[in-house]
């Protein structure tokens, strides 16, 4: 456990809120009802906020630009116009495919002032998978770049019924009707039910699944913004994901904005140099990314971290992945603090379970319930589900349905949809288990799970243990099919620079997994390989490890990062 000395932390903690107190702290629209729109921008642009920095836009070459509240407010205006002009009303989807620029900011802004259902994607997806989520969505409305129409929709060779208009947003005809729109508009009126965005998941087990939020969401963001990610006044804020997952959504853009913070946004994809400087630079307080970006900084390893200084950075979080506690302990080293893990997923549209800034954090833990969310391990049973009683028991994790950010359906699949919920709780499709303080513990993807000689095994514990040895970067672990145990682990493990795959080393690596782990949980193969595949939000995709090393079909690519 890593305790923290408040003192220490430069500032106190957020106190607890719960949903009720978030929600007095919100607005809601001047006639009644709530928009997220209001409440990330409008509020502050007509308040002492309006000349604040909102957003700064960190271009992959060139100078940042600032863009303040009130900018902000007029741009997503003049956007909300363009939009009603061609005929967006409530409730149709309105899909932006834009790589992060301003732009994109000021269409899912503008989307939402008039009560579209708006979904970011994201800009590496092919052309198929646009399609998908475009008619899967129903999309009217496509909010492009140039570079992008031509790369991708222009070769879209399905059907799109639904779609009416693309926008291509650096196009000269667009910009001159951009800057002749007027920068004021009314928002529309939503309640707290209506659909704000579609977010699709991130095709780790299956196929991508959409997933529909609503407006009332917001509070949540409100308060997981203090609690979770411990935002205070004239904090710098800078989360990594692209606004393509929810992550890059929730937190990307909403959060930040609701509590009327600075949001970093850097056009640019991930390079260990660049990421420290912007922290160094912008003097970021609050810092949110994920386990594939810490693996990755690690990998760069610590010298490079040491050539910079953060004394602006307070807190930092990840999400995404389970967090090995390896990854947690390099926070410690490189930049001076923890990381916090938290848990959540597209389905819960904001931070369900956290190490916050006033618990203890405990490397490998993915913290506890925050206030107001009630979490339990569950087991399903023909009738029902039974949820466990005894500590340190793996189960599958479960919530009370009810939370305001909770998804309210799946894009087509009602049926899958009604399934996830039983006797009220919600079943995440993870296994997990907590200990006697209450805090959560991963074990792994209730399709990732592992069972050998009757034993339950977690890739998660497993790859941990790897990535305790000093030459493993990367792990990843599966069950291979065997005829007298049932499944035999198997790992897939790339290198840190400077280290060479060989017999030794295997053997060297199989017996320090052995030794941590015993002769029963430990990998029986070890595969070095120099990449591992991931989704494009970074999650290590073990089912294709598995299809690859089976023979077996590969089913959907869509979110495959290229290369991998
Ligand atoms: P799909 O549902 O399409 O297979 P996905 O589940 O990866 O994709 P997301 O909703 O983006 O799509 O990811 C949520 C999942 O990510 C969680 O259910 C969990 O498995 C994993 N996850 C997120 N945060 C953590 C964490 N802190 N620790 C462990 N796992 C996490
Ligand atoms: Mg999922």
């Amino acid at each position: 456990m890593i305790r923290k000395d408040v003192a220490a932390l430069k500032l106190a903690p957020n106190a607890p809120v719960g949903w009720d107190e978030a929600r007095r702290s919100l607005d809601g629209l001047p006639g009644g009802g709530l928009n997220i729109a209001w409440e990330a921008v409008e509020r502050h642009a007509r308040g002492p906020k309006a000349s604040q920095v909102a957003i700064r836009w960190l271009p992959a070459a060139g100078a940042a630009r600032p863009i303040t509240y009130r900018e902000l407010s007029e741009a997503s205006s003049r956007f909300a116009n363009l939009l009603r002009a061609r005929g967006v009303r409530k409730g149709d989807a309105v899909f932006v495919l834009c790589a992060r620029i301003p732009e994109l900011y000021f269409a899912v802004l503008g989307g939402l002032k008039v009560g579209a259902a708006v979904s970011p994607l994201f800009s590496a997806f092919g052309p198929e998978p646009i399609a998908t989520r475009v008619n899967l969505g129903r999309g009217k409305v496509l909010v492009t770049t140039e570079a992008l129409f031509q790369k991708k929709v222009a070769k879209i060779a399905v059907p799109m019924p639904t779609l009416e208009h693309v926008l291509r947003v650096d196009s000269p005809e667009f910009r001159r009707e951009f800057e002749a729109a007027s920068p004021a508009c009314e928002v529309v009126r939503t309640e707290p039910g209506d659909t704000s965005f579609l977010h699709f998941t991130s095709g780790t087990t299956g196929s991508p699944k959409g997933a529909v939020h609503v407006h009332g969401a917001v509070v949540m963001h409100c308060a997981t913004g203090r609690v979770a990610l411990d935002l205070h006044e004239g904090d710098v804020f800078w989360c990594t994901a692209d606004p393509g997952w929810v992550t890059g959504t929730s937190y990307g853009i909403v959060t930040p904005l609701v509590h009327g913070v600075t949001s970093i946004v850097d056009e640019a994809d991930f390079d260990a140099a660049r990421w420290y400087r912007i922290l160094e630079e912008e003097r970021v307080s609050v810092w949110y990314t994920a386990p594939t970006a810490i693996r990755m900084l690690m990998k760069a390893g610590a010298e490079l971290a040491k050539q910079h200084a953060f004394p602006s950075l307070r807190f930092v979080a990840s999400v995404g992945e389970p967090l090995n506690p390896e990854a947690v302990w390099w926070g410690m080293d490189a930049l001076g603090m923890p990381i916090h893990d938290n848990w959540w997923q597209t389905e819960t549209g904001g931070i369900m379970i956290a190490n916050t800034a006033a618990m203890d954090v405990k490397p490998g833990s993915m913290g506890r319930p925050l206030p107001g969310v009630e979490a339990a391990i569950a087991h399903r049973r023909e009738t029902g589900i039974e949820l466990e009683s005894r500590n340190d028991t793996e189960g599958e994790l479960a919530l009370r349905a009810g939370w305001p950010s909770m998804f309210r359906g799946y894009l087509d699949q009602e049926e899958r949809y009604r399934k996830c919920f039983v006797d009220g709780w919600y079943l995440t499709g993870d296994l997990a288990k907590r200990d006697a303080d209450g805090y959560f513990w991963f074990v792994g993807r209730a399709d990732d799970v592992i069972k050998s000689a009757g034993h339950l095994i977690g890739p998660f514990e497993v790859e941990s243990v790897l990535m305790e040895h000093p030459a493993v970067a990367e792990a990843g672990v599966i069950g291979k099919p065997d005829p007298v145990v049932g499944e035999v682990v198997k790992a897939f493990v790339s290198l840190k620079a400077g280290f060479t795959a060989g017999e030794d080393l295997r053997m060297e690596i199989l017996g320090h997994a052995r030794k941590r782990l015993g002769a029963a949980v430990a990998p029986k193969e070890i595969a070095f390989s120099t990449t591992l595949p991931r989704t494009r939000s970074g999650k290590i995709m073990r089912r294709l490890l598995k299809a690859r090393e089976l023979g077996l079909p590969e089913g959907d690519l869509s979110t495959l990062e290229e290369g991998a």
